[in-house]
């Protein structure tokens, strides 16, 4: 089975569209958006353009601001307590990578807990890993969504996560945990990855290297959600060697096609919901 990201993706979308026209109805606002997007990275150009037409098609009123490559950490911070203060503003997300004199810790920590729809600030952090609610880090929610298509019961899985990244690795255990799976985190240090894999029901795979994940890593029946995003002579490819594990894997998500247009989803999804949490 191909996990069919795009399609999934499309259908919260539109989930989420209904629910801001109601939204709009009863409150007569909607959710808004602010991103800031430092430099000319292309990579960060195309995410925040398609964050940007994303937000418009689902109705959430969306606006990026653009700063030079060379723009102080005190510009941006004053423009973040701006939007902190701004009534129309639900959610801010800050586009990583920043510049390296702009440190990216107190960036972060400047954003309001309750309207940071990337799930990084420590407080959220700390929420999600103490089973409150909480933004959640966008690719993770959109891993974890994909998984409950193709299992709704995850209890007593047994995952590995490949990766410890604050931005995937790291939420993606306490998703995982909180729905009862057994999990192991794994990274560049580990011993034997191969003989981590070969016990996993579920896979998750977060490193940024191009087929890492081979068919002989992976137990007949388990589920493999490819985050990687690489760049090689032969176009995009994942984490993991599509070709051959789809053959062994009882469910797979492609990429291009998978966890990609999740992560874009769940950010209109975290938007909306700081909007439902300062209304309420
Ligand atoms: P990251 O911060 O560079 O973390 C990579 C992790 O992989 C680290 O924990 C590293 O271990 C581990 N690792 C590196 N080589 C390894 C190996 N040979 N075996 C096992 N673990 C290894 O990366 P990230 O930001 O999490 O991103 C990971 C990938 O996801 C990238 O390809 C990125 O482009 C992609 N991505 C996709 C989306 C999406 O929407 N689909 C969103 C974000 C990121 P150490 O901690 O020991 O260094």
């Amino acid at each position: 089975m191909i996990i069919d990201g795009s399609k999934i993706a499309s259908d919260l979308r539109a989930k989420l569209q209904k629910n801001i026209i109601e939204l709009r109805s009863k409150y007569n606002s909607v959710p808004g958006l602010s991103v800031i997007l430092i430099g000319d990275n292309p990579a960060s150009k195309i995410y925040v353009k398609n964050k940007e037409k994303f937000a418009k098609e689902v109705g959430i009123f969306s606006e990026v601001i653009r700063y030079p490559e060379k723009i102080d950490e005190k510009t941006v911070l004053e423009k973040i307590k701006e939007l902190n203060n701004d009534k129309k503003i639900s959610g801010i997300l800050v586009q990583l990578p920043l510049p390296n004199h702009i440190n990216k810790r107190r960036v972060i920590e400047s954003i309001l807990p309750e309207k940071d729809v990337d799930g990084f600030h420590p407080v959220n952090v700390g929420n999600l890993s103490s089973g409150y609610e909480s933004s959640i880090p966008c690719t993770p929610l959109g891993c974890y969504l994909l998984l409950k298509t193709v299992e709704k019961d995850l209890s007593g899985k047994h995952a590995i996560i490949i990766g410890r990244s604050n931005l995937n690795g790291k939420p993606m255990t306490q998703l995982l945990l909180k729905e009862n799976c057994t999990v192991t985190i794994t990274h560049s240090k580990t011993k034997d990855l191969k003989k981590e894999c070969n016990r996993a029901d579920i896979i998750i795979a977060a490193v940024g290297k191009p087929n890492l994940v081979k068919k002989d890593w992976i137990k007949k029946g388990a589920i493999v959600i490819d985050v990687g995003i690489n760049k090689t002579g032969s176009g995009i490819v994942g984490d993991v060697d599509f070709k051959e594990v789809s053959q062994v894997a009882k469910a797979i998500t492609p990429v291009p096609g998978g966890v990609g247009p999740m992560t874009i989803a769940c950010l209109l999804q975290n938007t909306l919901a700081c909007f439902k949490r300062t209304n309420s």
